[in-house]
């Protein structure tokens, strides 16, 4: 992420998180946590990005780094240029009561909507917080295979670090040893 982009990203997640009824402080807080962990995210993917090649895992590289970078990005599965919405759930119910954040297309508003839960917030959860991007950046470009967002980002996180967050439990929940998709030795 360059310089020059930082403030339109945080012009656009400012803007998504007014209106929650937080308190300003709360709101400063929670974007700069989203903000924090896109920088993260996009700091270990643009190490590796030269190692994935044009695709990798089914997911196009350079859709990838201008989701996760510019929240923009030329779909080729839906044929059109889509923006990365992010909001943030007023409660952990739902689909928050599950997942640190979760992905829905409204395409039809030419966006990936990207729902950030309160849980993405946890004291303490910052390798959660860039986890939690980069999985779902998958879904935003690729679609809905669990095993293939937890397989690229453990690939992404191995090359650029010689290890991944662990992500056994889920992994077998979701049946991926019998999947296409393999997570790094
Ligand atoms: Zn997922």
């Amino acid at each position: 992420m360059t310089r020059g982009e930082r403030p339109v990203l945080r012009r656009a997640v400012a803007a998504l998180i007014c209106g929650l009824g937080l308190t300003h402080a709360a709101q400063a807080q929670e974007t700069r946590l989203i903000e924090d962990a896109l920088a993260a995210a996009a700091q270990t993917f643009g190490q590796v990005s030269g190692a994935l090649g044009d695709t990798s895992m089914g997911v196009p590289t350079s859709e990838y780094r201008n989701a996760l970078t510019r929240l923009r990005f030329a779909s080729s599965v839906w044929g059109e240029t889509l923006a990365v919405q992010i909001s943030v759930a007023e409660n952990g119910r739902g689909l928050c009561a599950g997942f640190a954040a979760y992905v829905t297309p409204a395409i039809t508003q030419g966006a990936v909507v990207l729902t950030i839960c309160p849980q993405f917030f946890s004291a303490g959860a910052d390798a959660l917080r860039e986890t939690t991007i980069l999985h779902e950046m998958v879904h935003v470009v690729a679609g809905t295979d669990e095993c293939r967002a937890m397989a690229y980002t453990a690939q992404v996180q191995s090359l650029a670090s010689g290890s991944y967050v662990p992500v056994r439990d889920y992994w077998a929940k979701n049946g991926c040893e019998g999947s296409r998709y393999k997570l790094p030795h």
